[in-house]
């Protein structure tokens, strides 16, 4: 904490320069009674060399002394930096002298009169009262003028000014930093009006900083925005003005005082960050950000206007080839020149941007039919079948196109996004270099196939599949000889699923291995646990999709199984289509005759449907024929079915071949078939597929047909 200055001043000494020693003495003397201290120098030298090294509240000096008048020790002392008062003292009744110490700067003048001790305190205190006061203004206007300059500084730091506006009079005050900011002399013009400040206003903004300004003033609200200006020495900036209204005593708005800061380097920074968030540093298009917001606004722009909007991806086919082969280098440039290539395709209403990798996104707004989308998509592919040269190379590019359309294929642009997705996914598939449209039918398939795929990985932990088993009969005896093992899935919302509905996806997704193998498994355990059961022994035929077959050591796996469950080889036998069978044959053969030669028994399932010709055949250590169901159907009423049934049976015969007939509903399939001797049949005729315990009744019951 500081002191007050009249503390200070109070403990210093007051300074008495007097040439009678004995008048300083008194006068000392009288002050000392006061309570206020002195010190006497007797000549001004003394005086001057008192005061070199110490400071006092208040200096009486008797102007006429030895060795230099008072005026001159005022001039040197105030030379040396002090700023006491002083009191002048002489003994002359001179009106004009008493006139010139005052100019001097004396505080008051005494003259050496018989009262003059007496009055000496009085003079004094007011003196010292007069100087503390003084000194506390000259304290508070240097601490005022310290903080206006750092206020000066620290706008000029922040690039901000303060101006004021006089609503009444009109006038306006700008500090420095204001000018600079505009690129003004400070001071320079010195009078500032409203139109001219609305003149260095950006033509653009200036309605809206007119209307922010004036309506404040009259609503005394407050006012905040960001406008352009133009600096004479730096062109367009971009300033934020905050303003303030000051009522006056009527309540009306008297000033409008606030800051203007100049945010040009903030702005830019900010446009800078929002290039990079926005857009794609390659190509400079729009990148998945900015395609949410663009997609948000086409959506909201065609529902209010009852358009269509199209939303293409487009993937080009085989860009890792190129990268691979050619480089990134090679591949970043490849996918400038495509950008460019597409925007020439595109309107400028419509967005091109890039997802990433060789994802290329298009939003077509405003059109009005679905051809108008194909075209595009007909004319983006055919500017991109044109060759690209990079680094001296000849590319061909082809791109796939998926398309989802607005509002039919989604009306919510991650839907939709995710539609034209599926879509560039099936035009992949389908051919590359090709447009598809999304469709529901696509997309239901596609969600059976998201859910399926997703809870098939659960459902052999959880015990949903199971399986069925379909007699297969010997016609002449209607006794049972065998079964077949069908997969059922217990799905535990859709129900019981036919194996047409989930295999395929069980091979596509690999799954098929082990849940080929749990059929195995499962199928011999069941097998052996009816013998054990005391029924008489059965073939328990098993299908195996050609996934499997083509797996490596299927024949080990299957060794391991039985195995496992203790089931002879020779009541296991393995279904396979042709396909699988024609698809490696050399392989084929050598894993079939492990097989065979482990006891296993092999048989041609849906025969008759494939290509493979009968004599072909020979090569395979297969056992069994099963007729397709297909020629069975018919076979009573379509005389080409029944030729191609005879003729597979005779065959079968000569080949030494056992012949199943698959799918016999009636008794005159029943007796065609046994009539050209195929005595072997399965089908609903004798039993549907059941389940175990069903089975298990059949077995001890025997068929009814
Ligand atoms: P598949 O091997 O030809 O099996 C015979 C199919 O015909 C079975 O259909 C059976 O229910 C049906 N069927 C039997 N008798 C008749 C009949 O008189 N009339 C008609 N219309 N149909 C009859 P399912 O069970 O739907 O099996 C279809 C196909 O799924 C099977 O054809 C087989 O290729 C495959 N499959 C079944 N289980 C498995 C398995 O465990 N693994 C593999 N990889 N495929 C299996
Ligand atoms: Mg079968
Ligand atoms: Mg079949």
């Amino acid at each position: 904490m500081t002191e007050a200055p009249q503390d200070i001043t109070a403990k210093m000494p007051i300074l008495i320069i007097e040439d009678d020693a004995g008048f300083a003495d008194l006068m000392a003397s009288t002050l000392e009674d006061e309570g206020l201290t002195s010190h006497c120098a007797y000549c001004g030298k003394e005086a001057l060399e008192w005061l070199a090294f110490s400071a006092s509240s208040l200096i009486i000096i008797d102007y006429t002394l030895p060795d230099m008048t008072g005026a001159s020790i005022i001039e040197q002392m105030q030379e040396m930096g002090h700023t006491a008062p002083f009191i002048m003292v002489t003994g002359r009744d001179d009106s004009s002298l008493a006139v010139r110490m005052m100019k001097t700067g004396a505080c008051d003048f005494m003259l050496k009169d018989t009262t003059f001790l007496d009055r000496l305190p009085a003079v004094v205190t007011r003196a010292l009262h007069e100087a503390g006061t003084h000194e506390r203004l000259r304290r508070a206007e240097l601490s005022l003028r310290q903080s206006e300059a750092r206020l000066a500084r620290a706008q000029k730091i922040a690039r901000m000014g303060s101006w004021e506006w006089d609503i009444a009079s009109g006038d306006i005050y700008w500090s420095e930093e204001l000018y600079r900011i505009f690129g003004l002399t400070p001071g320079n013009p010195d009078k500032i009006h409203l139109d001219w400040v609305f003149n260095l206003v950006n033509p653009v903004d200036r309605p809206a900083f007119k209307k922010a300004l004036l309506g404040s003033a009259r609503s005394c609200q407050p006012f905040n925005i960001i406008y352009r200006i133009n600096s004479a020495t730096e062109g367009e900036i971009v300033v934020n003005s905050q303003g303030e209204v000051e009522r006056g005593e009527n309540g009306r708005p008297r000033f409008i005082s606030g800051t203007t800061l100049d945010i040009t380097a903030r702005i830019r920074a900010e446009s800078e960050i929002q290039q990079l968030i926005n857009y794609d540093t390659l190509t400079g298009l729009p990148n998945r950000n900015l395609l949410h917001d663009r997609l948000r606004l086409a959506i909201a722009q065609a529902a209010r206007e009852q358009h269509l909007m199209a939303v293409l991806i487009l993937d080009l086919d085989r860009f890792k080839r190129i990268n691979d082969t050619l480089g990134h280098r090679a591949g970043d440039k490849l996918l400038q020149a495509v950008s460019q290539r597409l925007l020439a395709c595109v309107r400028d209403s419509d967005t091109l941007a890039r997802l990433g990798g060789d994802e290329f996104v298009i939003l077509l707004s405003n059109v009005a039919q679905e051809e108008g989308i194909s075209s595009v998509a007909q004319k983006i592919l055919a500017v991109l079948a044109e060759p690209v040269y990079v680094d001296g190379h000849e590319i061909y590019t082809t791109a796939s196109i998926g398309i989802a359309v607005y509002p039919m294929d989604g009306e919510d642009g991650h839907v939709l996004l995710k539609h034209a997705d599926l879509a560039m996914y099936q035009a992949k598939e389908q051919d590359r270099n090709n447009v598809q449209f999304f469709s529901r039918e696509m997309n239901i398939k596609v969600l059976e196939r998201m859910i399926l795929e997703n809870s098939m990985r659960k459902a052999i932990e959880r015990e949903e599949f199971f399986l069925m088993y379909q007699p297969q009969v010997d016609a002449r005896s209607g006794r049972i000889v065998g079964m077949e093992a069908l997969l059922r899935w217990d799905h535990p919302d859709l129900g019981v699923l036919l194996p047409d509905k989930f295999i395929y996806l069980a091979e596509e997704t690999g799954m098929i291995i082990p849940l080929g193998e749990w059929v195995i498994r499962e199928a011999c355990r069941q097998n052996k646990e009816w013998q054990g059961q005391g029924f008489p022994p059965l073939r328990v035929a098993v299908n195996l999709s050609g996934k499997q077959f083509s797996q490596q050591r299927l024949d080990e796996a299957v060794a391991a199984i039985l195995m496992e469950t203790g089931l002879e080889p020779e009541w296991l036998e393995l279904e396979l289509t042709e396909s699988a069978l024609m698809k490696n044959v050399e392989e084929n053969i050598r894993l079939l005759c492990k097989l065979k030669e482990m006891g296993v028994s092999l048989s041609i399932d849906d025969f008759g449907t494939g290509y493979s010709s009968l004599s072909y055949l020979k090569h395979f250590p297969i056992s069994r024929l099963k007729i397709d169901r297909s020629f069975v159907r018919d076979i009573t009423t379509n005389p080409d079915d029944a030729a191609i049934a005879e003729i597979i049976i005779a065959m079968a015969q000569t080949l030494k071949l056992n012949v199943t007939a698959e799918g016999v509903e009636t008794r005159a399939q029943m007796e065609f078939l046994s009539f050209h001797n195929c005595v072997e049949m399965q089908g609903y005729l004798f039993s549907r597929p059941l389940r175990a315990g069903a089975f298990a009744e059949l077995l001890k019951n025997g068929l009814k047909y």
